[in-house]
Protein backbone atom coordinates (compact mmCIF):
# COMPACT_ATOMS: atom_id res chain seq x y z
CA UNK A 1 0.00 0.00 0.00
CA UNK A 2 1.83 3.30 -0.93
CA UNK A 3 2.12 5.74 1.85
CA UNK A 4 0.14 8.65 1.82
CA UNK A 5 2.67 11.77 1.63
CA UNK A 6 1.38 13.98 4.61
CA UNK A 7 0.61 17.76 3.57
CA UNK A 8 3.47 20.26 4.65
CA UNK A 9 2.05 21.93 8.19
CA UNK A 10 0.33 25.70 7.34
CA UNK A 11 1.42 28.68 9.04
CA UNK A 12 -2.44 28.47 10.66
CA UNK A 13 -3.45 27.74 14.13
CA UNK A 14 -7.01 28.46 14.03
CA UNK A 15 -9.80 28.81 12.06
CA UNK A 16 -8.26 30.77 9.29
CA UNK A 17 -11.08 33.25 8.29
CA UNK A 18 -12.39 34.19 11.52
CA UNK A 19 -8.44 34.82 12.81
CA UNK A 20 -7.27 36.59 9.51
CA UNK A 21 -11.32 38.97 9.86
CA UNK A 22 -10.39 39.80 13.39
CA UNK A 23 -6.55 41.03 12.48
CA UNK A 24 -7.67 43.01 9.98
CA UNK A 25 -9.64 45.02 12.21
CA UNK A 26 -6.69 45.40 14.28
CA UNK A 27 -6.48 49.10 15.89
CA UNK A 28 -3.10 49.31 17.67
CA UNK A 29 -0.31 46.52 16.53
CA UNK A 30 2.64 46.21 19.34
CA UNK A 31 5.69 44.93 17.30
CA UNK A 32 8.88 43.68 18.25
CA UNK A 33 12.28 45.12 16.59
CA UNK A 34 14.78 42.84 16.45
CA UNK A 35 14.24 39.57 14.44
CA UNK A 36 10.93 40.37 13.80
CA UNK A 37 11.45 43.98 11.80
CA UNK A 38 14.61 43.21 10.21
CA UNK A 39 17.01 40.04 10.22
CA UNK A 40 18.51 40.71 13.82
CA UNK A 41 20.28 37.26 13.47
CA UNK A 42 22.39 38.30 10.45
CA UNK A 43 25.01 39.48 13.19
CA UNK A 44 23.62 42.51 14.61
CA UNK A 45 22.71 40.29 17.99
CA UNK A 46 25.85 38.66 17.75
CA UNK A 47 27.56 41.88 17.82
CA UNK A 48 25.66 43.24 21.24
CA UNK A 49 25.81 39.60 22.95
CA UNK A 50 29.83 39.82 22.48
CA UNK A 51 29.40 43.48 24.07
CA UNK A 52 27.24 42.84 26.80
CA UNK A 53 29.78 39.75 27.84
CA UNK A 54 32.43 41.82 27.91
CA UNK A 55 30.84 44.48 29.72
CA UNK A 56 29.56 41.80 32.54
CA UNK A 57 32.92 40.16 33.05
CA UNK A 58 34.60 43.44 33.47
CA UNK A 59 31.91 44.66 35.65
CA UNK A 60 31.56 41.25 38.30
CA UNK A 61 35.16 40.11 37.60
CA UNK A 62 34.05 36.81 36.16
CA UNK A 63 35.71 35.07 32.91
CA UNK A 64 33.90 35.67 29.26
CA UNK A 65 32.75 32.06 29.55
CA UNK A 66 30.55 33.02 32.90
CA UNK A 67 29.50 36.04 31.58
CA UNK A 68 27.73 34.25 28.92
CA UNK A 69 26.28 32.20 30.88
CA UNK A 70 25.17 35.00 33.36
CA UNK A 71 23.43 37.24 29.76
CA UNK A 72 21.87 33.67 28.82
CA UNK A 73 20.24 33.29 32.31
CA UNK A 74 19.09 36.51 32.88
CA UNK A 75 17.90 36.88 29.30
CA UNK A 76 15.55 33.48 30.26
CA UNK A 77 14.29 34.73 33.09
CA UNK A 78 13.29 37.97 32.24
CA UNK A 79 13.15 38.64 29.07
CA UNK A 80 16.28 41.03 29.00
CA UNK A 81 19.60 41.02 30.41
CA UNK A 82 19.67 44.34 31.70
CA UNK A 83 17.16 43.65 34.16
CA UNK A 84 18.92 40.44 35.94
CA UNK A 85 21.78 43.42 36.07
CA UNK A 86 19.62 45.58 37.66
CA UNK A 87 17.78 43.35 40.17
CA UNK A 88 20.78 40.99 40.88
CA UNK A 89 24.10 43.57 40.82
CA UNK A 90 22.44 46.94 40.98
CA UNK A 91 24.11 48.08 37.55
CA UNK A 92 22.46 50.98 36.23
CA UNK A 93 20.74 49.75 32.66
CA UNK A 94 21.77 53.12 31.30
CA UNK A 95 25.50 51.90 31.57
CA UNK A 96 24.88 48.88 30.22
CA UNK A 97 23.29 49.60 27.43
CA UNK A 98 25.46 52.34 25.99
CA UNK A 99 27.93 49.37 26.51
CA UNK A 100 26.73 46.89 24.47
CA UNK A 101 24.61 48.59 22.06
CA UNK A 102 26.29 52.25 21.01
CA UNK A 103 28.46 50.98 18.04
CA UNK A 104 28.63 51.28 13.87
CA UNK A 105 25.13 49.28 13.41
CA UNK A 106 25.43 49.87 9.40
CA UNK A 107 27.22 46.74 8.74
CA UNK A 108 24.32 44.58 10.53
CA UNK A 109 21.01 45.87 8.97
CA UNK A 110 19.83 43.51 6.59
CA UNK A 111 16.43 42.85 5.85
CA UNK A 112 14.85 40.15 3.10
CA UNK A 113 12.41 42.74 1.79
CA UNK A 114 14.70 45.98 0.83
CA UNK A 115 14.02 49.03 2.95
CA UNK A 116 11.57 50.75 0.78
CA UNK A 117 9.26 47.45 0.48
CA UNK A 118 9.30 46.81 4.28
CA UNK A 119 8.17 50.70 4.97
CA UNK A 120 5.83 49.77 2.60
CA UNK A 121 4.36 46.56 4.22
CA UNK A 122 5.04 48.46 7.64
CA UNK A 123 2.55 51.29 6.14
CA UNK A 124 -0.10 48.26 4.59
CA UNK A 125 -1.51 47.04 8.15
CA UNK A 126 -4.50 48.71 9.12
CA UNK A 127 -4.30 50.78 12.58
CA UNK A 128 -1.76 52.57 14.97
CA UNK A 129 1.87 50.87 14.50
CA UNK A 130 4.11 51.01 18.02
CA UNK A 131 7.27 49.36 18.07
CA UNK A 132 7.77 47.32 21.79
CA UNK A 133 11.77 46.69 22.05
CA UNK A 134 13.28 45.31 25.19
CA UNK A 135 16.41 46.81 23.43
CA UNK A 136 17.38 50.72 24.53
CA UNK A 137 15.51 53.56 22.74
CA UNK A 138 19.00 54.92 21.17
CA UNK A 139 19.45 51.89 19.48
CA UNK A 140 15.86 51.01 18.61
CA UNK A 141 15.76 54.88 16.98
CA UNK A 142 18.95 54.54 15.06
CA UNK A 143 18.08 51.09 13.43
CA UNK A 144 14.51 52.30 12.55
CA UNK A 145 16.37 55.36 10.66
CA UNK A 146 18.72 53.38 9.03
CA UNK A 147 15.64 51.15 7.87
CA UNK A 148 14.20 53.91 6.80
CA UNK A 149 10.73 53.72 8.65
CA UNK A 150 11.14 57.04 10.43
CA UNK A 151 7.12 58.08 10.34
CA UNK A 152 6.18 54.56 10.22
CA UNK A 153 5.37 54.21 13.74
CA UNK A 154 3.25 56.52 16.39
CA UNK A 155 5.53 55.50 19.01
CA UNK A 156 9.18 53.81 20.04
CA UNK A 157 8.64 51.68 23.69
CA UNK A 158 11.95 50.67 24.78
CA UNK A 159 14.01 49.33 27.46
CA UNK A 160 14.39 52.78 28.45
CA UNK A 161 10.86 53.23 29.31
CA UNK A 162 10.16 49.94 31.36
CA UNK A 163 10.59 51.20 34.47
CA UNK A 164 6.73 50.26 36.14
CA UNK A 165 5.94 50.43 39.60
CA UNK A 166 8.79 50.66 41.29
CA UNK A 167 10.71 47.42 38.83
CA UNK A 168 12.19 47.11 35.48
CA UNK A 169 9.55 45.22 33.16
CA UNK A 170 10.66 43.86 29.94
CA UNK A 171 8.52 41.58 27.90
CA UNK A 172 7.37 39.08 28.42
CA UNK A 173 6.19 41.10 31.76
CA UNK A 174 2.64 40.98 32.05
CA UNK A 175 2.27 44.38 33.76
CA UNK A 176 4.01 45.69 30.77
CA UNK A 177 1.14 44.45 28.45
CA UNK A 178 -1.34 46.14 30.59
CA UNK A 179 0.36 49.24 31.04
CA UNK A 180 0.77 49.48 26.93
CA UNK A 181 -2.71 48.15 26.58
CA UNK A 182 -3.82 51.98 28.63
CA UNK A 183 -1.29 53.63 27.56
CA UNK A 184 -2.39 53.87 23.84
CA UNK A 185 -6.08 53.70 24.32
CA UNK A 186 -6.92 50.65 22.11
CA UNK A 187 -9.22 47.90 23.20
CA UNK A 188 -7.62 44.72 24.15
CA UNK A 189 -9.22 42.72 21.38
CA UNK A 190 -8.47 44.94 18.72
CA UNK A 191 -4.42 45.01 20.02
CA UNK A 192 -2.31 42.75 18.13
CA UNK A 193 1.34 41.55 19.31
CA UNK A 194 4.10 40.35 17.20
CA UNK A 195 7.15 38.97 18.47
CA UNK A 196 9.33 36.68 16.78
CA UNK A 197 10.17 34.71 20.25
CA UNK A 198 6.96 32.74 21.46
CA UNK A 199 7.24 33.31 24.98
CA UNK A 200 6.77 36.99 24.66
CA UNK A 201 3.26 35.89 23.17
CA UNK A 202 1.38 34.76 26.36
CA UNK A 203 0.79 37.38 28.66
CA UNK A 204 -0.54 38.99 25.60
CA UNK A 205 -2.77 36.15 24.66
CA UNK A 206 -3.63 36.24 28.45
CA UNK A 207 -4.80 40.05 28.34
CA UNK A 208 -6.85 39.26 25.42
CA UNK A 209 -4.52 40.38 22.78
CA UNK A 210 -4.04 39.15 19.24
CA UNK A 211 -1.01 37.44 19.01
CA UNK A 212 1.30 36.86 15.73
CA UNK A 213 4.80 34.89 16.09
CA UNK A 214 6.98 36.04 13.24
CA UNK A 215 9.26 33.36 13.32
CA UNK A 216 11.51 33.67 9.87
CA UNK A 217 14.08 35.41 10.86
CA UNK A 218 15.00 33.89 14.10
CA UNK A 219 18.54 31.33 14.25
CA UNK A 220 17.53 28.42 16.41
CA UNK A 221 13.79 28.13 16.27
CA UNK A 222 12.25 24.72 17.34
CA UNK A 223 11.04 23.27 14.05
CA UNK A 224 7.12 24.27 14.49
CA UNK A 225 4.39 25.56 12.58
CA UNK A 226 2.20 26.52 15.44
CA UNK A 227 2.15 27.84 19.06
CA UNK A 228 -0.64 27.49 21.77
CA UNK A 229 0.07 31.47 22.44
CA UNK A 230 -0.14 32.63 18.72
CA UNK A 231 -3.20 33.48 16.71
CA UNK A 232 -1.33 33.82 13.74
CA UNK A 233 2.49 32.48 12.68
CA UNK A 234 3.95 33.93 9.59
CA UNK A 235 7.60 33.73 8.22
CA UNK A 236 7.99 37.72 8.08
CA UNK A 237 6.00 40.93 7.75
CA UNK A 238 5.04 40.62 4.50
CA UNK A 239 3.68 37.72 4.70
CA UNK A 240 1.39 39.35 7.61
CA UNK A 241 0.55 41.43 5.63
CA UNK A 242 0.09 39.50 2.12
CA UNK A 243 -2.48 37.20 4.56
CA UNK A 244 -4.89 40.16 5.69
CA UNK A 245 -8.23 40.26 4.18
CA UNK A 246 -8.58 43.18 1.98
CA UNK A 247 -11.62 44.89 3.77
CA UNK A 248 -12.60 44.40 7.13
CA UNK A 249 -14.68 41.26 7.16
MG1 LIG B 1 12.83 39.98 18.80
Amino acid sequence: MPIKKRPAPRPETADDGQVRGRFSRTRLWLVDMDDTIFNASAGMLEAIHRRMEAFIAQRLGISIEEAQRVQKDYWRQYGATFVGLERHHGINPQEFFDAAHDFDLVPYLKTPTGKGRLRAVLKAMPGKKVVLTNGPGKYAHEVLRLLRLEGVFEDVVSANDMRLCGLWRSKPDALLFAHMASRFGAPLRQTAFIDDNPNNLMPAKALGMMTVWCRGLRNALPVSAAHPWADLVVDNLDELVRSLPKKSA
